[in-house]
């Protein structure tokens, strides 16, 4: 859904950005995400700014808006899709097949067919079997083998599920290479949410050791990608996007000679600080008179479209109507039927003491790894609605 902004009263250099004005103006019958694409856009042109010759190709995945990725594809942005259907979506918007690489290392086979008669020519890997799968699927394609990321500092690290160690990753150069492939080099994920710049260096001293063995064992890898990591304000303090990729490109130069292409792929980073959802307290209690904490259950929870909130890793600032006066501590759940629809508990949120039923809760930073995250109709509760302004 997209609106038009033009008949809303605004000033120019207004403090309040077009999403407060509409938020201010705008009635939501079920909890929705409204996406600034101003504020994704000025977030591309940081992080292009301070990555330099690295070609951005937006993680999909993140947030898949088709207004996202129009607006993206106008500022020149390549794409990365996990699945056959990003693949088609980002094809659909008008992508072209070489703006976008098959970067999930876990591919079905006629998904990989598939994408390879659309043209798609780059693909990722960490295995032998999804090797054989590309080189039977997609003869003499591009790959590069992606590489695991041990020492991660990141506050939504993704662990050991993806890569492989560099033992593996040099033999699978070589397979490759038997199998007709065309294998051009490594990625990597430092880790979602990878707050400070600095924290890349340990692994990117790990896998530039694995880069230059590469080169030595002869193979002439011509493509580093970096991943994404890029870290989006939660309300902490962080270093402005374009210092933050310039960082971390100085580091990626000094320790990678050869990488002729380097691909970045912000998720997190791009859009999550253009997203703002609005949801409502759906119930304000307490489980027992002596009570020092409220429970406060929103219209959105866990399955709705806050899986973030899954071991408490990611916290959302919020915002009410009533902020300003007392708060106090408390527990925030989601509306559905099920115990592990609780949002904050080890550290509950602090909310005004005079919240009520009714009331409007603004859950700010929310643009992505949300929309997407929503179950269809877990209990009967509509999915995440998208409004793109
Ligand atoms: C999820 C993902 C990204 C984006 O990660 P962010 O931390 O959101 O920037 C980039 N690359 C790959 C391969 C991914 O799976």
């Amino acid at each position: 859904m997209t609106m038009s902004l033009q008949n809303a009263p605004l000033r120019a250099h207004s403090p309040v950005s077009r999403v407060d004005t509409v938020l201010a103006l705008a009635e939501f019958d079920r909890p929705t995400l409204v996406i600034d694409l101003d504020r994704v856009e000025a977030q591309y042109r940081a992080l292009s700014a301070g990555l330099g010759r690295a070609q951005i190709h937006y993680a999909v995945k993140a947030n898949p808006a088709e207004e996202i990725i129009d607006r993206l594809l106008s500022l020149g942005s390549s794409f990365d899709a996990a699945s056959r259907r990003e693949i088609a979506l980002c094809l659909s918007r008008g992508a072209k097949p070489s703006q976008v690489s098959f970067g999930n290392t876990i591919k079905r086979a006629a998904d990989i067919r598939w994408a390879w008669e659309k043209g798609i020519t780059l693909f990722a890997a960490d295995a032998e079997e999804e090797l054989e799968k590309i080189a039977e699927n997609a003869p003499g394609a591009q790959v590069y083998i992606r590489l695991i990321v041990e020492t991660s500092e990141a506050d939504w690290p993704l662990t050991r599920k993806f890569g492989c160690d560099a033992g593996k990753a040099l033999a699978l150069l070589d397979y490759a290479r038997d199998l007709a492939l065309d294998p051009v080099g490594f990625s990597f994920h430092v880790g979602s949410q990878t707050r400070e710049a600095r924290m890349w260096a340990p692994a990117l001293d790990a896998l530039a050791a694995t880069w230059t063995a590469a080169r030595a064992a002869g193979h002439d890898l011509s493509v580093l990608n970096i991943g994404g990591g890029f870290p989006a304000s939660y309300g902490e303090e962080l270093a402005p996007a374009e210092a933050y990729a310039a960082q971390v490109m100085e580091m990626v130069e000094a320790r990678f000679p050869g990488a002729r292409h380097i691909m970045a792929e912000p998720g997190r980073g791009m859009v999550a600080e253009a997203g703002t959802i609005v949801a409502e307290a759906m119930l304000v209690s307490r489980k027992s008179d002596r009570d020092l904490h409220r429970w406060v259950y929103l219209d959105i929870g866990r399955f709705s479209g806050l899986a973030e909130t899954e071991g408490e890793a990611i916290r959302y600032r919020l915002e009410t109507p009533r902020d300003g006066g007392a708060m106090g501590p408390c527990i925030l759940a989601g509306p559905s039927c099920d115990s592990a629809d609780v949002l904050y508990e080890k550290r509950p949120v602090q909310l005004p003491l005079d919240l009520r039923a009714g009331d409007r809760v603004l859950i700010r930073g929310t643009g992505a790894y949300t929309s997407t995250y929503s179950s269809v109709g877990f209990n009967g509760f509509p999915p995440l609605d998208v409004l793109c302004i």
